[in-house]
């Protein structure tokens, strides 16, 4: 494997191919590839690390599909089952401090909640607590959602957003491929129809994420085609902001074996992940799965973003996740000036924050102070 070579391609301009990013995978050149990654992510983003301060909640772990890698679904009944009533998720979300931008809903797809039940619960939060922007729903629950509003697609999505949904993440892609969906997800939406949720996503004009779940079945080449599926379709339509690597959290699963990523394969990640989607905007080194320490290092490896404070993370630490369950804002800031770039707080769709300064009327939209 050359660096030059791809080197050469890169500062010509030009796309890196499957096979680039398969060769770079393959390579032990771990510190040649931070150095492409990361002059790359400096071209996009100059020394800039943005995180948000936000708030997770998961209305529900009782699930339908019950995907074999997930340790978070439970089936109705089941010890560890929970559904949150409307009025806990109201208690939670009235939590969030006036300076919270974002709350992050996602859950199972339950058996019994009416499509009803998700309208109300957005339009509930957006008329009590108008500043929180609502990221929600993987496209795993959209297409769920769809069947439970009878409306189609493009109408569940627009009463969704008629109702407060603000934008998306990324989850529910684990890795696209039919093959291994049949073998870690079999009951899990097609890679195909993953697509077509995003797609019509963006249509709507919803900005959402893109996640890869990796370390568990798939090989490299799978986790390339993962990425030129999301590249192709950010060429058509522009929707995704960031993508989010997540490593395979192997505890409380019902997957064979398997063992936890190690900490090269991460920053190899995030790195190919960098030069390979060169339409994404954003790489985010999610501190909730790759623990704090090798995110931050991920800052040098192409990573732009870490997301935020997050505050009740469940999804990651039932599989055994050993992060905290939150971080306080001063901390995250603290680990981005360490690793030497620059904190930004942004909001949900990664505009910066404007802090209004306690004396003046002037504003800091870019470092945290
Ligand atoms: S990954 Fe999502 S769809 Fe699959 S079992 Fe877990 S909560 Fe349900």
């Amino acid at each position: 494997m050359s660096f030059r070579r791809i080197e050469k391609k890169l500062i010509s301009g030009k796309r890196l191919s499957p096979q680039d990013a398969v060769e770079l995978y393959r390579s032990d050149d771990i510190f040649g590839l931070g150095l492409l990654a990361d002059a790359r992510a400096r071209e996009l983003n100059g020394d800039r690390v943005y995180f948000v301060r936000n708030r997770h909640i998961n209305p529900t772990n009782i699930c339908i599909n019950r995907c074999r890698f997930c340790a978070f679904s439970r089936s109705r009944g089941e010890d560890g089952a929970y559904e949150m009533t409307m009025d806990d998720i109201m208690r939670r979300a009235s939590e969030c401090g006036p300076d919270t931008r974002e709350l992050h809903i996602v859950g199972g797809l339950h058996p019994d909640w009416p499509f009803s039940f998700y309208t109300d619960m957005l339009g509930g939060i957006k008329s009590r607590f108008p500043h929180l922007h609502i990221k929600a729903f993987t496209a795993v629950e959209i297409d769920y959602l769809t069947k439970l509003s009878g409306l189609g697609l493009r109408k569940t999505i627009n009463a969704l957003i008629d109702a407060g949904l603000g934008s998306m993440p990324g989850g529910g892609a684990e890795i696209l491929g039919q093959g291994v969906r049949r073998k870690i997800c079999p009951e899990k939406v097609s890679g195909a129809r993953w697509i077509e949720v995003m797609r019509a996503a963006h249509k709507a004009g919803l900005k959402t994420n893109a996640t890869m779940l990796y370390g568990h079945v798939e090989k490299i080449e799978d986790r390339v085609d993962h990425m030129l599926k999301l590249r192709e379709l950010q060429d058509e339509t522009g929707g995704f902001n960031a993508f989010i690597p997540l490593a395979y959290q192997p505890e409380n699963t019902r997957m064979d074996g398997g063992s936890r990523t190690s900490a090269f394969d991460d920053l190899k990640t995030i790195a190919v992940a960098r030069l390979f989607l060169d339409n994404f905007p954003h790489i985010k080194a999610y501190w909730v799965m790759l623990g704090v320490k090798i995110a931050q290092i991920a800052l040098s490896f192409g990573a732009d973003d870490m997301d935020g404070t997050v505050i009740e993370e469940k999804i990651a630490h039932m599989a055994g996740g050993s992060s905290p369950e939150a971080m306080e804002i001063g901390a995250l800031a603290d680990l981005i000036r360490r690793a030497g770039k620059t904190p930004v707080e942004r909001n949900a769709v990664y505009n910066p924050v404007e802090r209004k300064r306690s004396t003046t009327t002037a504003t800091d939209s870019r470092a945290y102070e």
